[in-house]
């Protein structure tokens, strides 16, 4: 069995950090081969969700849904090409951004 996550509290909120984030984020211990496992199957499972994600967004016809969803693409550092990060951002939005996001709420499309 994985060992629990890791509470933080930030700004007066409960943050509950997973074991497979501290994994994937090397903020652990050395990971037994279980949680390597674990920590690999849901790394596979979240990567099947944006892949089902992004398929059910190519799948959208609607000619000015289409026109949006090509403007927000993702880039391949996976932040959004059409959101403006506006002149004191240094970062674009990550993607999905909100437009997607409610595009996706939209047609239905649950959010990976
Ligand atoms: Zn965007």
């Amino acid at each position: 069995m994985p060992e629990p996550g890791l509470s933080v509290v930030k700004y007066g909120a409960v943050i509950q950090v997973p074991t497979e984030a501290l994994i994937d984020l090397a903020y652990t211990r050395e990971p037994t081969a279980e949680q390597r496992a674990e920590a690999e199957r849901q790394r596979l499972k979240r990567a099947a969700r944006q892949v089902a994600f992004r398929q059910q967004l190519a799948d959208v016809t609607d000619p000015l849904a289409r026109k949006i969803l090509d403007l927000h693409h993702r880039d391949d550092r996976g932040q959004c090409v059409g959101c403006d990060p506006g002149s004191y951002a240094e970062d674009c939005a990550d993607w999905p951004c909100s437009t997607i996001e409610t595009i996706a709420e939209h047609y239905g499309i649950e959010l990976p």
